[in-house]
């Protein structure tokens, strides 16, 4: 039987003499090279069965050389077993971004390295390869022509930054874009706690990821830690930060940070603070691995992140548009279009579900006229907000509450029973008739109006009828002496 046979590329004589001597031990016919273009000329002049490469290496080092074979159409069958004394998880990603087959610590076990090379061998056994022994032997020039050509595109711009760059298609999901660049990054650095703070003058957004779910002081001392650190100090009052957990469904809450010394910061350049445009933050890992990240991996890291912080910006700015086109000024509440646009599809997806179904709710202030008419149009614009802000209070994160216009309020209701419903707009009756409404030093009594409809897909309406029935609910409430909930009964 055909011996296998292997190039061995590594610049130290020593590990060349000792795993020369083991491979061939142990059955392979041997070749080596001491630096990345020795082993390109010797792969295409003698193609071997399989290469074991040093990452670290003078003239082109392993990651290059992977990158090179990886991309060419001859000599990307090759198994390529990234070979080196770091076993970081820095290297680890680069070597496989590369395209490499396997990736082992240099103080492997001998015989686990024979059994990672025999798997290797196995999966390309049946692949032919293209013989690739050329009339005219390849020239270092050849190879330096080959070489320019892939290496001149930045190493990076080919690999991490491409990935995470095809992650702005999704700039329309603010929360799965920083959730997608903080998975990628912690297969460079597998933190064990990570943020991300975006903000501009006014508000901003701490993003947190982790396995678990942080405690409340966890959560508060993240939120201080990264104004003190992201120099909002030089402001006078610091932006109204809100923040987003990104952790597994299923996650537990724990208190995370064990260790708050091992962490690495990462600053966005901030070019002018106090300008209203500007936006600024960057990220935080903590943990261990974070702890011992070298100078050289820190330099790349600073690349990478200057690039995902540009997404994550932009993911913020694309966010805030997209929040002021559907909401209301006056209000903060969504405005008539948007909840439109949610209840269509929730309609929709009832029709095709028989076990959905929905509640919607519409509110209307009772006398609003006589309000305005008394303590004036701007007392009136007061209340709204104090109305809107209750609302908001009392909806679950599913619901949609909208400003339908001028003092009525509208409500869909997810996957909520008529009862429900009643329920729901009973509670916010009762809550308004008893809040203290205060505007422009006069206390103003309020109450509301609501009427109550659902619907599932045994019923026959449209989504029009759906609406004019919750109106016809509204208006009976009205007719029947306000400050009180009317429903849309099925007879
Ligand atoms: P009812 O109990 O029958 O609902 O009586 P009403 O006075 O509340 O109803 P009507 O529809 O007669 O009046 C609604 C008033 O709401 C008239 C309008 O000036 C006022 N309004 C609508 N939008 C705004 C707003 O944005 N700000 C203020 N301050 N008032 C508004
Ligand atoms: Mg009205
Ligand atoms: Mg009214």
């Amino acid at each position: 039987m055909k011996r296998n046979s292997i190039l061995l590329v590594d610049d130290s004589v020593l590990v060349l003499k000792m795993l020369s001597a083991f491979l061939e031990k142990n059955g392979y016919r041997v070749t080596t090279a001491m630096n990345g273009l020795e082993a390109i000329e010797k792969v295409y002049n003698e193609p071997p069965d399989i290469i074991l490469l040093d990452i670290m290496m003078p003239k082109m080092n392993g990651y290059q050389v992977c990158r090179l074979l990886k991309n060419d159409e001859q000599t990307k069958y090759i198994p390529i077993i990234m070979f080196t004394s770091k076993d970081k998880p820095i290297d680890k990603f680069w070597g496989l971004q590369t395209g490499a087959d396997a990736y082992v610590a240099k103080d492997i076990a001998y015989d686990k390295l024979l059994q990672i090379i025999a798997t290797s061998l196995e999966k390309v056994k049946d692949r032919k390869h293209k013989k690739l022994k050329p009339e005219q032997p390849i020239t270092l020039i050849d190879i330096l022509l080959k070489t320019n050509e892939l290496l001149d595109r930045k190493l990076y711009e080919v690999t991490i930054i491409n990935r995470i760059t095809t992650l702005s298609r999704n700039i329309h999901a603010y929360k799965k874009i920083i959730d997608d660049i903080l998975t990628i990054l912690y297969e460079l650095i597998n933190y064990q706690l990570a943020t991300v703070f975006v903000t501009d003058v006014n508000s901003g957004t701490l993003f947190v990821k982790s396995d678990l779910y942080p405690h409340k002081e966890d959560l508060i001392e993240l939120e201080n830690f990264c104004l003190s650190q992201f120099q909002v100090q030089e402001l006078e009052t610091p932006p109204l930060v809100e923040s987003v957990i990104l952790a597994p469904e299923e996650a537990e809450e724990a208190k995370i940070i064990t260790d708050a010394e091992a962490f690495y910061l990462f600053q966005s350049k901030a070019k002018e603070i106090k300008e209203k445009e500007n936006i600024w933050g960057g990220f935080i890992f903590y943990g261990e691995t974070v702890k011992d990240l070298s100078e050289n991996e820190k330099a790349i890291l600073e690349l990478i992140l200057e690039q995902a912080f540009v997404i994550a910006e932009n993911a913020y700015l694309y966010e805030k548009i997209r929040l002021k086109s559907v909401t209301d000024e006056l209000t903060g509440l969504y405005n008539r279009r948007y909840f439109f646009e949610r209840l269509t599809e929730e309609y929709e997806k009832t029709k095709r579900h028989s076990e959905l179904e929905f509640s919607v709710i519409m509110l209307d202030i009772d006398h609003f006229k006589k309000i305005n008419d008394t303590y004036g149009h701007m007392a009136g614009d007061v209340v709204l907000k104090m109305l809107a802000r209750i609302t908001k209070n009392s909806v679950r994160t599913t619901d949609i509450a909208a400003r339908f216009g001028g003092e009525e309020f509208i409500f869909l209701l997810p996957q909520t029973p008529l009862k429900g419903g009643i329920v729901f707009a009973e509670r916010l009756r009762k809550t308004v008739e008893e809040y203290n409404f205060q505007a422009l030093g006069h206390k103003i009594p309020v109450t509301i109006s609501l009427g109550v409809s659902n619907y599932n897909n045994k019923l026959p309406y449209t989504l029009d009828e759906i609406i004019k029935n919750t109106d016809e609910a509204l208006y009976q409430a009205k007719e029947t002496g306000r400050n009180k909930v009317c429903v849309h009964e099925e007879d």
